[in-house]
């Protein structure tokens, strides 16, 4: 099988892996950045070339992919996801989105596109499977033991409720008969896993019970599924690459018309902030201070901008902060220590919020609260 060559001449700088380089140990241990294309080709000194990588998504993802390795030198682990499910649902006739714009086009042809583009594995263009779709998912599974190339990874766009009790069995009898690493991608309005209590041990279930299971597009809950076993992990750069919206919904916002600020990475409470509210909450007392290299001890309220230095920054010190973790994670052999480690973390930042509302002189209602995925990963039981 040999990949077309969509860009032309290809730059001898630009390694491209065939069909024939298995996906899994590319991938295996790895907490990728799920950039969004319009930002990009830049590369980032924070991202950890042993343990991380880019998942390069939106609006002309390969060109910019392409870019990234060849213009901006990029070398490491790279996914390229077009993110069809954001405007295609799956069908029992069509579970993947194919160029309609050219004749005959194959999902083989799909998949080495990405490849020639500078992919180190490619990504299934799955439409959104919504609630209770089972059909189109059997169409998934299906085609999907059709695929005889090892580089691929079937993406699996699930919506939120499939992780819900009623749903969750059929969802993981799905994934096991998927040889293939599987992507999971929530989709769901706002932060998918607090959608139902139940998400974020039923989600532990799906990666533990099935072999070389992905989660991308997420924010923390990475962390949590490389602790139970997921083979690779995916946290957005920003709040619209951190979860999904079904086709034909706007992801909804609070203030849908106003400026668009960063979100921060706070290091002791574990939860991204808005820029707007850490700048209200510190406007009157000492910011908390960050020692990652771009902050370099200043304050985590300077970020209340909206100009693209400051959110290239934000955006440094949230990918700092959490390849920190990952790099303490990957410390620890995976399991009982390294979920104990986990469970001791999230603990310890839940315990964090009280004494920084204290600190800075605000109740828990007007401060800082913890994020109900953060409280379920600090007490759920380590199996
Ligand atoms: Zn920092």
């Amino acid at each position: 099988m040999s990949n077309p060559a969509p860009f032309g001449q290809r730059p001898p700088a630009l390694r491209v892996l065939d069909a024939s380089v298995p996906a899994t140990p590319i991938l295996a241990g790895r907490v990728l950045l799920h950039e969004h294309s319009r930002f990009i080709p830049r590369q980032r000194e924070a991202i950890d070339s042993d343990l991380g990588g880019v998942v390069m998504t939106g609006d002309n993802a390969e060109t910019r992919a392409f870019k990234l390795r060849t213009e901006a030198g990029f070398t490491g682990t790279m996914l390229i996801d077009s993110a069809p499910y954001t405007t295609y649902a799956a069908t029992e006739d069509e579970p993947f989105l194919l160029p309609k714009d050219q004749m005959f086009a194959t999902l083989d042809d799909t998949l080495g596109f990405q490849k020639a583009a500078g992919a180190s594995a490619a990504l299934t263009p799955t439409g959104y499977i919504a609630p209770g779709a089972s059909k189109p998912l059997k169409a998934v599974i299906r085609a999907a033991q059709r695929i005889e190339r090892v580089d691929t990874v079937v993406t699996l766009p699930v919506d939120v409720t499939w992780l819900g009790n009623e749903r969750v069995g059929q969802l993981i009898a799905a994934c096991k008969r998927i040889n293939q690493p599987k992507a999971l991608v929530l989709v769901g309005q706002f932060d998918p896993l607090k959608y139902a209590k139940v998400i974020p041990a039923n989600l532990r279930r799906v990666i533990s019970d099935v072999e070389d299971m992905m989660m991308l597009r997420t924010d923390l809950a990475a962390l949590d599924v490389m602790v139970h076993g997921a083979l690779c992990a995916g946290i957005g750069v920003s709040s619209s690459v951190r979860h999904s919206v079904p086709p034909g919904e706007r992801a909804a916002v609070n203030d849908p018309k106003g400026p668009v600020y960063p979100n921060v990475l706070m290091p002791e409470l574990m939860c991204f902030k808005g820029a707007k509210g850490l700048a209200n909450r510190y406007a009157n007392t000492e910011p908390t201070t960050c020692l990652c290299e771009v902050c370099n001890g200043r304050g985590l309220d300077r970020f209340f901008r909206t100009d693209g230095e400051t959110r290239v920054e934000a955006e440094d010190h949230n990918v700092l902060t959490w390849s920190t973790w990952v790099g303490e994670m990957a410390g620890y052999e995976g399991g009982p220590k390294r979920k104990s480690w986990w469970q001791e973390k999230c603990a310890a930042a839940i315990n964090r919020y009280a004494l920084e509302n204290q600190r800075i002189g605000l109740s828990a209602r007007r401060g800082f609260q913890p994020p109900p995925p953060l409280e379920a990963w600090a007490t759920l039981p380590v199996s």
